[in-house]
């Protein structure tokens, strides 16, 4: 039997044996000290208003990301929501955002009243293009987020040769990179004001939660107003200044958070090390990891984005997926189309700047998720062996006639 049949019959999603049948960790992960500041909340009878757990895991976060003041609400979209109003961002603004990430980077803006404006991506990094950000600027853009994609920086330095030039207003929707640094300072202290997300898959999560930071003590007001009913500090609780939802943090999920914070920086060490080991390990060609600007010293690994150049690999990215998942190995496909793609913007006014980067990568790109790097090396190398003989199943076959692509 020729060769490449035989190895394609070694695929578990042939009938073969699986790399893994052992499952990876699940996550969330909790423990004894989850429950056990759970149990004071609980005990505390305070489940409403600010229990002083929520203030004590504000200044944590907000010490830990190189900032004065931390501001928690209900999730990373009203986070953003807080951002750009305390930065002063309505109607008669845009906003630049990038075309690949999650709604909320762009929903957000909408609901501020202004307008996003979508720019590409570049395609090794997956960050927002700088260049496009020049390109995409008019005499309305007031402020551009941006996001570390899967916990992996954006090039801060050169970020700020653009905002410089350009006096826009850098906001960072963090959601991916809790403990993220760029030349050892951490995401979430570059921009004017930062979010993060506590959702659930998030690398750390109370199940839903968000959180605001800055070093401006006005901005950080005005972002607590929003997230309380309009109120002020200091001020009256039947006393409202700004029209405000409530969108305030439990002391449930503060408990939650400042015993997941507590074990960030050991756990984003485990997972920088495993991915490491990982992709070193893969050999085959064709499959390209998220390139890494050399200033991000820290990455949260949140996810490790990849794509697959059919060609080279040898079979295309869904295929790519399927074959994984049968070898034991969680695996799935990046955003499907770019933001502008949803049904919202044909009635949500945007504008859209050319995003060829961003169209590619939602049909070429992959992510494992960061349970495959909460284990062993070895449990991490699996990933590897399973791109591995993915690759030698499909990779095209040199006859004496030439290549035939099976
Ligand atoms: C998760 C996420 C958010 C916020 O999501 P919530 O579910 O509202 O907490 C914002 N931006 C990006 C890029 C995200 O991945």
């Amino acid at each position: 039997m020729p060769y490449p049949t035989n190895m394609k019959e070694k695929l578990a999603i042939h009938g073969g044996e699986p790399v893994r049948t052992k499952p990876y960790p699940t996550w969330p992960m909790a423990g004894a000290r989850e429950e056990e500041l759970l149990l004071e909340v609980i005990r505390s009878q305070q489940w409403g208003g600010y229990h002083k757990l929520v203030g004590e895991f504000e200044a944590l976060f907000a010490q830990m990301h190189d900032c004065e003041h931390a501001v928690t609400c209900a999730n990373g979209t009203v986070a953003l929501e807080m951002a750009l109003y305390a930065a002063g961002i309505g109607p008669g603004d845009e906003v630049i955002v990038p075309a690949h990430s999650f709604i909320a980077t762009s929903s957000a803006v909408s609901r501020a009243g202004a307008v996003p404006v979508f720019v590409d991506i570049d395609p090794e990094t997956y960050n927002i293009s700088l260049d496009a950000i020049r390109e995409a600027m008019s005499e309305k853009t007031k402020a551009v987020i941006i996001v570390h994609f899967g916990g992996a920086m954006v090039d801060m330095d050169r970020l700020e040769e653009v905002t410089k030039e350009t006096k826009l207003t850098v906001i960072e929707d963090a959601a991916h990179a809790h403990g993220a640094e760029w030349h050892g300072r951490r995401a979430g202290s570059f921009g004017t004001v930062s979010t993060f997300s506590f959702q659930n898959s998030k690398v750390m999560t109370s199940g839903e939660g968000g959180i605001v930071t800055t070093k401006d003590a006005d901005l950080a007001a005005r972002a607590r107003s929003y997230a309380n009913c309009g109120r002020r500090e200091g001020e009256g609780w039947f006393d409202h200044y700004i029209l405000a939802p409530n969108v305030r943090m439990t002391g449930f999920q503060a408990a939650v958070l400042t015993a997941q914070l507590e074990k960030l920086t050991d756990q984003i060490r485990l997972r920088q090390q495993n991915a490491e080991a990982l992709i070193k390990a893969v050999s085959a060609p064709g499959v390209r990891f998220q390139k890494v600007p050399g200033g991000a010293n820290v990455q949260s690994c949140y996810i490790i984005p990849g794509a697959i150049d059919e060609a080279e690999f040898g079979v295309g990215r869904d295929a790519f997926i399927e074959a994984m998942k049968a070898e034991g190995i969680p695996c799935s496909p990046f955003y499907a189309k770019p933001l502008y793609k949803n049904p919202m913007y044909e009635h949500v006014a945007h504008r859209t700047e050319p995003c060829p980067a961003a169209e590619e990568v939602c049909g070429t790109s992959f992510w494992l998720p960061l349970v495959s790097l909460m284990g062993s090396e070895d449990d991490a190398k699996d990933v590897a062996r399973a791109i591995d003989k993915v690759h030698a199943a499909y990779k095209p076959v040199e006859t004496g006639a030439g290549v035939a692509v099976n």
